[in-house]
């Protein structure tokens, strides 16, 4: 290696091999320290394209040491578009406009690529003119290998951001987004693009827009916690400027010394919607029964009282008859009043037959329903807690079966209360599972049935079940089942129960299939 003034380097290098002020042999000393360390030292010569190079400089090349490598044959190991941009670098070194640096991949024998930095500055004679390019090479494979892993673990990271449905925001100490998931794009109309630098109070409407600034800077003086770490159902604001509701948790994380907040943020939109239907749904399935609680209740007092208010009628017909020959001066009026009496004792009977009719002719609207979204429905009402009862639940719905002729809720309120009666039959038992299946019966019919693990019932019951007050339970009401199948067969279907083999019970109705189905 020629001896150079080291001086000349450019930035960066000169920094590792300031010349000695001593000794002449000063530079050798240096371009040893610096060989034992790995660094390479190359020189080429501008006119002649003679490389010349130290022995940790061939090393990083795969090369022998001592033996004379030529300029093409230097480049040579490297990927053609390295080859391009070495030789930009080269001439923009030359031009004097920048220093030589360049990080590349040298194909070793063995196939794995070893990744170099070359750094060098342009030596130039007394007329200005370049005569070297000469400098270090480095061994930068564990950077480069950090470099990937960063990068892999980064793109995981994006990955995992991409997809999960809650957004995520990061913003700096003064409220600045520096990153935007690709869920907050999608919920807040804003692309990363123009999300990043904004300050997040855009994202919300006022008042709290115009506090926000204040609320960081409060937290920021204070430590005091109103919603990070905590998390709480606030309102967003779209591009657009509607406002949705939204749960938002936040972390705080420090970074290069700076504070950063990452907000996790999960639409409730859906949710709140699926809220308010099935309040909706269970204010219809509470009115409906008390409608058919009415309905069944008139018609059992319509068959209790029958008997009386007949008996009733039968003494007054009696009575007149034995008056008939009377000389009592008020007999006649004695007569029309058992008359009239004998007249409302019918129409107490009619008024509750009527009442009867009303009821149970009722608000029935029979439309096309698909069984499975009703029974999804109705899960969701009646099943509310099971799975914390360690309930577990086997819905085995067949498509083929789904599309039958039916009012939907008076259905869903059938279905309700089967899965509760099945909850409560199974609270006592070590294994708790409850099945729905439908399936194509005889007659153009679907038949469902709904089956548990639980209790069973004995025969003198099964008799009774579907009797209007019969209850096994302390606080039950016994009206259920005989309403079900009131509905039931108002539908045109049938409704029974049987134990199961392996205990529990199982009850089945049928309902009509939906024509275009059949
Ligand atoms: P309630 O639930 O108010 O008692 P129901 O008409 O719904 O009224 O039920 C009547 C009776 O039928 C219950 O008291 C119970 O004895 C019996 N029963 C209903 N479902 C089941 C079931 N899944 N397993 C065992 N017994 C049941």
């Amino acid at each position: 290696m020629r001896k150079h003034d080291f001086g000349n380097w450019a930035q960066g290098v000169t920094s590792i091999v300031q010349p000695s002020p001593d000794a002449s042999g000063g530079h050798e000393h240096y371009r040893l320290r610096i060989e034992g360390l790995g660094v390479g030292t190359w020189d080429l010569d501008l006119a002649t394209r003679e490389l010349e190079w130290s022995d940790a400089a061939r090393t990083l090349f795969g090369l022998p040491p001592g033996q004379r490598v030529p300029y093409d044959a230097f480049l040579a190991p490297l990927e053609p578009k390295d080859r391009e941009r070495f030789s930009q670098a080269l001439k923009r070194a030359i031009d004097g406009c920048c220093g030589f640096d360049l990080s590349f991949k040298v194909a070793a024998g063995n196939g794995r690529g070893q990744w170099v930095r070359a750094r060098a500055g342009v030596i130039r004679d007394e007329a200005g003119e370049p005569r070297h390019l000469s400098g270090i090479l480095l061994d930068i494979g564990e950077e480069k290998q950090l470099e990937e892993t960063l990068l892999t673990r980064e793109s995981h990271l994006r990955s995992i951001l991409d997809t999960v449905p809650d957004a995520m925001i990061v913003i700096d100490g003064c409220g600045a987004i520096q990153f935007f998931s690709t869920a907050a794009e999608r919920m807040f109309g804003y692309s990363e693009h123009e999300a990043i630098g904004r300050n997040v109070s855009e994202l919300m409407p006022e008042p709290d827009r115009s506090r926000h600034d204040g609320y960081i800077a409060r937290y920021r003086s204070t430590s005091e916690r109103h919603i990070i770490g905590i998390g709480r159902i606030v309102t967003g604001r779209r591009r657009d400027g509607t406002t949705f509701p939204m749960h938002l948790s936040i972390g705080e994380m420090q970074s290069g010394g700076e504070a950063y907040f990452t907000g996790f943020v999960r639409d409730l939109t859906e949710h709140q919607q699926t809220q308010a239907r099935l309040q909706e749904l269970q204010s219809e399935l509470v009115h409906v029964s008390r409608l058919s609680a009415m309905g069944e209740m008139a018609s059992a007092l319509a068959h209790e009282l029958n008997q009386p208010l007949a008996a009733i009628s039968n003494y007054m017909k009696g009575s007149r008859r034995l008056l008939a020959g009377s000389t009592d001066p008020n007999a006649a009026r004695i007569e029309t009043a058992m008359d009239r009496a004998a007249e409302q004792a019918l129409r107490a009977g009619q008024i509750i037959r009527r009442l009867r009719d009303f009821v149970s002719r009722g608000e029935s609207e029979k439309r096309v329903e698909s069984l499975s979204k009703l029974i999804e429905e109705a899960g969701a009402l009646g099943l509310a807690g099971a799975r914390e009862q360690n309930v577990q639940l086997r819905f085995r719905l067949d498509p083929q079966a789904d599309l039958v002729l039916a009012d939907r809720v008076q259905i869903q309120q059938v279905l309700v209360n089967l899965f509760r009666n099945a909850l409560e039959a199974m609270a006592p038992s070590p294994r708790r599972e409850l099945g729905v299946t439908n399936s194509r019966a005889a007659d153009d019919m679907i038949e469902v049935a709904v089956s548990d693990t639980g209790t069973g019932f004995p025969d003198d019951v099964k008799a009774n079940l579907f009797q209007t007050f019969f209850t096994t339970k302390e606080t039950g009401m016994g009206v259920g089942l005989s309403i079900s199948r009131s509905i039931i067969e108002a539908h045109g279907g049938r409704m029974w129960a049987e134990n199961n083999d392996a205990g529990g019970a199982t009850f089945r109705f049928t309902l009509p299939a939906a024509p275009n189905e059949s």
